[in-house]
This record gives C-alpha cells, structure tokens and sequence, in this order.
C-alpha cells in the first residue's frame, strides 16, 4: 500500500500581489447551513449520518487506486452509490493531467467516468488566477498539458528564459524541475510575480510503497528561495471544494469527502462543512479529530454505508454487497 501523504499547508505571507491568507480562506464565511449541518452531525454521534449523505467525494491517489491498481472494493461500492441514485465525484490534487486523462483513466480501471465526474486541482488554477487576477503573462513550472491549460484560460504563457516578465508562476508537478527552473522561479517571485501552485502535496504514490516528489515539494523549493509562500488550489483549501461540492449538487451537509490524506482530505473537507470519511488502511492511528469516521478500507466503508442507508431506508430495495 502507498505511503499515506502529509502534504502541508501554510499561508502565512504575501508576496506583495496578493493577500495569502485571504486569497484561499476568507472570501466567503462558511455557510450557516453547513455550519448547523456540521453541528449537527457531530451532536447527532457517528456514524449515524452516513445513511443520510446524498453525494460522495472520493480522492483518487491512495483511496481509489493506488499507482495502476484500483484498490479493494473500489468500484463496487461506486456501482452501489450510484445505483441507488447517489451522486459520486472525484475530488483529485493531480498537478500534472486535467480531468480528461483521469476519467478515461478511471473508466480503463472498470470505474465508468466522465470529465465531469472527477474535479481536478490542475483544471481549476487557470480559471482561479484569472478570477482573482485577471489574464497575465505566467510562467509554468509543469507538463505541457499545464501550460495548454493556462492559455486556453486565456493568460499568456512565457517561457523559462522569460521569467523577469511574468507577473505569474504556476507550480505544478514538473517532471523537468531542476536547478535553472527553480532559479528562474524564484526570481520571478522575489521580483513580485503572483505565486501559485496547484497543490502543497509532499509526494504522491506511483506504485505500492513508492512515491515521486509532489507538487508541493517543488513549489517549497521556490518559496524558500524566493521568500514567499505560494497559493494553492488543491485540497485542503476551499477551490477544489466549492467546485466539488457544487458538482455533486447537494449541500456541504449532505455531502462527504472520503479519503486518505488527513491534511488535505479531512480537514479540506471538514473545513468545508462536509461528513468526513478518513480511509486508514493500516488501521493503527486513533481516530483523528478532523474525521467523522475512520474506515480501514472500502470494503468496510460499502458495509457501514449499506448498514446505515437500511436503518435510515427500512423499505428500500438496496441491493449488493462489498466485493
Ligand atoms: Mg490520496
């Protein structure tokens, strides 16, 4: 099993451009719905909401596959959410591929998807940075598929050589990071230049037990260089889950974020009003405080649910059992 992933994430200054802490955290207030609902779950004890969530938010790294294998139980518990009229999104930090190549991706795996069944950290910063920003001259640090992204978010995208230009740098997962990169990054930023990246993610898994440096490695390379901290869209901070949680189409309350990654997942989708399902397949960690409930696979996750949807629904004909 991949290592589980301790992405960090702190804003605590400004590059000049943009207030930080804010920019992520502060443009609107919790709701008062998904604060009661919050409260109100918590009051009620866990995990007796389950049975009421109407959509699922499942991260994809280290909860539904892990590197080229989906893990247990995986795509039948999304068979039985859905056939029971469920909504079912994925909610993924991946930096360097948008949308697209992880729907056809899942749907390979036997997990059917489309564009908009899975929300992307990379397919948000274009649209994220011109919303607070307007179109400017980036520079990106990621795969092609990054910068193609970027311009058809309507910036314009400059080269490396480039860099005393850009009013923009865009971290993603870049597979050509080296030493004149993160020269060139760094002297846009310390030079005033807008500093995003699409998640803080220490690493991410490409195989059982195996991992490659992640986004956010390459993204605190640049900020200590430059002396500033980046801006970051993936989880836990509130972009991908406001995009998340509108695409399911229920409210925060009725929605729940399962994953593997305490930091990201949990708090994110705790911070966003969501019932937390944390997915702690060693199953040696107490229960954190960040979630609602702790499963130690899907399997178990499938069984709770279908325990929970039976006392809630006595009348129903759910059907199925975890794989
Ligand atoms: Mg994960």
């Amino acid at each position: 099993m991949a290592a589980t992933l301790w992405g960090r994430q702190r804003l605590e200054k400004t590059n000049g451009v943009l207030d930080l802490e804010s920019s992520g955290n502060s443009r609107e207030p919790m709701s008062a719905r998904s604060e009661a609902g919050m409260a109100e779950r918590r009051a009620s004890g866990d995990p007796s909401s389950l049975g009421e969530i109407r959509g699922f938010a499942f991260d994809l790294d280290g909860t539904i596959w892990a590197g080229p294998t989906l893990l247990p139980g995986a795509a039948e518990l999304v068979a039985n959410l859905r056939g029971a009229g469920l909504g079912v999104v994925f909610a993924s930090n991946q930096s360097r591929h948008g949308s697209a190549l992880l729907a056809r991706r899942l749907t390979a795996m036997g997990i059917d998807a489309d564009d908009s069944d899975v929300v992307a950290a990379f397919d948000l910063v274009g649209d994220e940075i011109l919303r607070r920003l307007g179109p400017l001259r980036v520079m990106p640090l990621g795969t092609s598929d990054l910068a193609d992204l970027l311009e058809s978010a309507g910036h314009k995208v400059l080269s490396i050589d480039e860099w005393a230009g850009a009013q923009a740098v865009v971290v993603g997962n870049d597979p050509l990071f080296d030493f004149g990169r993160l020269r060139a990054a760094s002297r846009a930023v310390a030079a005033g230049a807008a500093f995003f990246a699409v998640n803080m993610d220490a690493r991410f898994p490409v195989a059982e037990d195996q991992f490659d440096p992640g986004c956010g490695a390459l993204a605190e390379a640049i900020a200590v260089a430059s002396g500033v901290r980046p801006i970051s869209i993936g989880k836990p901070n509130r972009p991908l889950f406001e995009v998340t949680i509108a695409r399911l189409g229920h409210s925060a309350a009725e929605a729940a974020m399962v994953g593997d990654n305490l930091p990201s997942d949990i708090a994110g989708g705790r911070a966003a009003g969501m019932l937390t399902i944390w997915l702690d397949d060693r199953n040696n960690v107490p229960m954190p405080p960040e979630a609602d409930l702790k499963v130690g696979s899907l399997k178990e996750l499938h069984q709770l649910w279908l325990a929970q949807r039976r006392a809630h629904s006595p009348s129903s004909h759910l059907s199925g059992e975890p794989g």
